[in-house]
Order: structure tokens, then C-alpha cells, then sequence
């Protein structure tokens, strides 16, 4: 039996984590579930796995779940607040962790579910790209499993040779192909980009997803980030990450080997492919996903990402290559510069220029602490703020 915390219980990973989860009642026990706001959700979840704690953002929040919870004598404690949610993350009686809080809020989270030498199921990205070095650092120390959640770098992993070590030229592998969709603006023309609207953003055309991301997918800044992951992940620089833009999101991501070989790995785009890759690793279990149809399919194609239309996966290259607080900074802005977005205050091509500007206007410096990471964030979040004033709509 393999106890189980899931944070970000409430969001696009978290409910296909416990519809995998649901499947094998005698395989895993949900300790701990956590969501933000959702608040009729959580008690619904909460109600069918029955966890020993479940952890909201407010007081507010809190109150209203232990009502929830009581008129269904649901047993479950209801705590909130950060570090609620570091607690459940590190609880003794937990083997592992799923981290699929969105942003920046997950980092500290996912780091005490690190430190603690969990079976860590990273979906939040975002931790990584902020604090990359430290992060590893902490997973070398703790002999926590890290295990990729985003369908890539799942897909990495598993054409990866096993026991990989994180030396790419030992291993024989000269290049990581990591596929991207595109996006819904793909083929937009660049002019009527200026005028997308929030619902067509987050509308994509093969992944159904979380807010943030969806509009990270929008401008392949979530391919950026994935860059970024994909060098703390697999020890790989830059230079030896390429991305290659794949419509039909069928291939997940490409190994390249000295000797011209190159394995991947397919599936259809469904999550719960890689959370139960994960779940059960190194055994395989049943994901509920449907078959990979490759007459019906037909057609695989391949694009090279245009960077005119995408500044985005050009600034993340960027600051992976300057390296530091860059990649925080980087995160930061874009956190900012997509919630105005999605708010209404700031136009879709201005969502670069804000991280753009933010990157010009926070000094470089070396991050060697988490308290130097949280700087970073601040002083990244500060920044953008300040460029969006000049173009709020
Ligand atoms: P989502 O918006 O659907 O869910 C986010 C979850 O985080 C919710 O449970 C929410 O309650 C919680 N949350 C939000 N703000 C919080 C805060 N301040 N404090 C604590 N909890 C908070 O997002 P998602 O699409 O499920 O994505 C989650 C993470 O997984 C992101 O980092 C994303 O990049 C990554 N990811 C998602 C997908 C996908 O298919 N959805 C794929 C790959 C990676
Ligand atoms: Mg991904």
C-alpha cells in the first residue's frame, strides 16, 4: 500500500491523479489532499478517499470545508496556510507526494516533501525552474525519488536509459527533442494576435489544462519553462535541448543517441499516462487512458518554432543560459504578466514585453539559498509590476 499526498488536489492534475488513484483501492491511500479555493470540491474529494488531513489557503476557507465535512461526518482534520501544507507534504506516514500546486505557491511545498525523501510526482514545474540548483541539491541529499509528471520529461525518463545519472555523454545521448503543440495561435496571423481574448488563450487543441498553463502554452513560454525543467531534470544545457513543435501531441518528447538511434515515447495526450507511469514506477498499471489509434491518427508532423511569433521560448533560453536568478525572475514576470492577462489588464503581446523588461530591470546575481530565490521572486514580481503599468488596457 503506498500512502499518498496530493497537493493541488483541486486543480486539472490533482482530479486525474484520484481518477487513477480511484482505480486501485488497495494499491494507494490518500493521506492528505489539498486545494485552494475550491472549496465544494475538496469536501466532495474528501468525502470519497477519506484522507487523514486536507489543507485550504484561508481561514475563511477552513471553516467552510469542516462545515462541508461535517453534515457529511466526513473524520477528516482541515488545516490551512503554508505551512499546513508543507506538514502534509512531510508526514511521517507519507511514501509519496504528488506536486501539482500551480506556480510559484507549490515551491516550498514540493521542497518539504523533497527534504523529507518522498517519492516526489512533480507536476509544479515551476519549483524547479525557480530554485533549479537547490532543488536537485536537496533531492541528492535527501534520497527523495523524483519522478516527472509533465508529459516530456515523463516521456524523457522513460527513454532515458534506466538508472540514468544525470551525465547525458556517459549515457550515450547526444540530444533531447522536446515536442511542443504549438498552442491554439500556431497558425494565427501574428497581426490578429494583438487582439486575443483570455477564452481563446486557454482554449488548446489537444490538452485540457489549468488556467496559468493554458495561456503558458499560448505563448510556448510553458515550453520555455520546460527547457529550464528539462536542464535541472537531466543535467542538459541548453545546447542540448532542442524544440520541435508536434500539432498532434502524439509523440511526447525524443531521446537522440550518439549512434543515431532515437526513442520516444507515444501516447495520447491524457495525463493520466504519465501520473500512473509515476505512480506505479517501476511497474505499469492500468491509466484509464484509451488506446493509442495510429491508423486513425494518420499523420505525424514536425515544425521548427518560430521565435518572432513565440518571444516567449526565446527569453527562457535566455535566462537558462544566464542562469542564477534569471530563471526565478523570469517566473516571476510571467506569473505577474499572465494573471493580468487573464484579468483583462494587459494585451496577449504584451505578456513578453512585460518579462522582457522585468529580465533588463532586475540585476543579475547568484542564488545560493531559498531565501535568495524568494528575493528573486519578489524582486521579479515587483518589476513587472511596474512594466505593466505602461500598458494596462
Ligand atoms: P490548476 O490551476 O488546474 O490547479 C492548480 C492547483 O493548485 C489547484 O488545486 C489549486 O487549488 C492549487 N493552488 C492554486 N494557487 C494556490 C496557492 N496560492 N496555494 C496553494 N495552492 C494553490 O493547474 P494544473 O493545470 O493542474 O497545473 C498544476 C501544475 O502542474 C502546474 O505547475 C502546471 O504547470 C503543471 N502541469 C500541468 C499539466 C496539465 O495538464 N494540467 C501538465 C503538465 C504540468
Ligand atoms: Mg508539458
Amino acid at each position: 500500500m503506498m500512502n499518498l499526498t496530493i497537493l493541488g488536489a483541486t486543480g486539472s492534475i490533482g482530479v486525474s491523479t484520484l481518477d487513477v488513484v480511484a482505480r486501485y483501492p488497495d494499491r494507494y491511500k490518500v493521506v492528505a489532499l489539498s486545494g485552494h479555493t475550491r472549496v465544494e470540491l475538496l469536501a466532495e474529494q474528501c468525502h470519497k478517499f477519506n484522507p487523514a488531513y486536507a489543507v485550504v489557503g484561508s481561514a475563511t476557507d477552513a471553516q467552510r470545508l469542516t462545515h462541508l465535512l461535517s453534515t457529511r461526518r466526513v473524520n477528516t482534520q482541515v488545516l490551512y496556510g503554508t505551512e499546513a501544507l508543507a506538514h502534509i507534504a512531510s508526514l511521517p506516514e507519507v511514501d509519496a507526494v504528488m506536486a501539482a500546486i500551480v506556480g510559484a505557491a507549490g515551491l516550498m511545498p514540493t521542497l518539504a516533501a523533497v527534504s523529507a525523501g518522498k517519492r516526489v510526482l512533480l507536476a509544479n514545474k515551476e519549483a524547479l525552474v525557480m530554485a533549479g540548483d537547490l532543488f536537485m541539491a536537496e533531492v541528492r541529499k535527501s534520497g527523495a525519488c523524483l519522478l516527472p509528471i509533465d508529459s516530456e520529461h515523463n516521456a524523457i525518463f522513460q527513454s532515458m536509459p534506466a538508472g540514468y545519472a544525470g551525465n547525458l555523454s556517459r549515457a550515450g545521448v547526444s540530444r533531447i527533442l522536446l515536442t511542443a503543440s504549438g498552442g491554439p495561435f500556431r497558425d494565427t496571423a501574428i497581426e490578429a494576435l494583438s487582439s486575443v481574448t483570455p477564452e481563446q488563450a486557454v482554449a488548446h487543441p489537444k490538452w485540457t489544462m489549468g488556467r496559468k498553463i493554458s495561456v503558458d502554452s499560448s505563448t510556448m513560454m510553458n515550453k520555455g519553462l520546460e527547457v529550464i525543467e528539462a536542464h535541472w531534470l537531466f543535467n542538459a544545457s541548453a545546447n542540448h535541448i532542442e524544440v520541435v513543435i508536434h500539432p498532434q501531441s502524439v509523440i511526447h518528447s525524443l531521446v537522440e543517441y550518439v549512434d543515431g538511434s532515437v526513442l520516444a515515447q507515444l501516447g495520447n495526450p491524457d495525463m493520466r499516462t504519465p501520473i500512473a507511469h509515476a505512480l506505479a514506477w517501476p511497474q505499469r498499471i492500468d491509466s484509464g487512458v484509451e488506446r493509442l489509434d495510429l491508423f486513425a491518427i494518420g499523420q505525424l508532423t514536425f515544425e521548427r518554432p518560430d521565435l518572432a511569433r513565440f518571444p516567449c521560448l526565446g527569453l527562457a533560453y535566455q535566462a537558462l543560459r544566464a542562469g542564477g536568478n534569471a530563471p526565478a525572475v523570469l517566473n516571476a514576470a510571467n506569473e505577474v504578466a499572465v494573471s493580468a492577462f487573464l484579468a483583462g489588464d494587459l494585451p496577449f503581446l504584451k505578456i513578453a514585453a512585460v518579462i522582457a523588461e522585468t529580465l533588463a530591470a532586475v540585476p543579475c546575481s547568484e542564488v545560493a539559498t531559498i531565501d535568495a530565490v524568494m528575493t528573486a521572486d519578489d524582486q521579479g514580481r515587483i518589476a513587472a509590476t511596474r512594466a505593466l503599468a505602461a500598458y494596462a488596457q
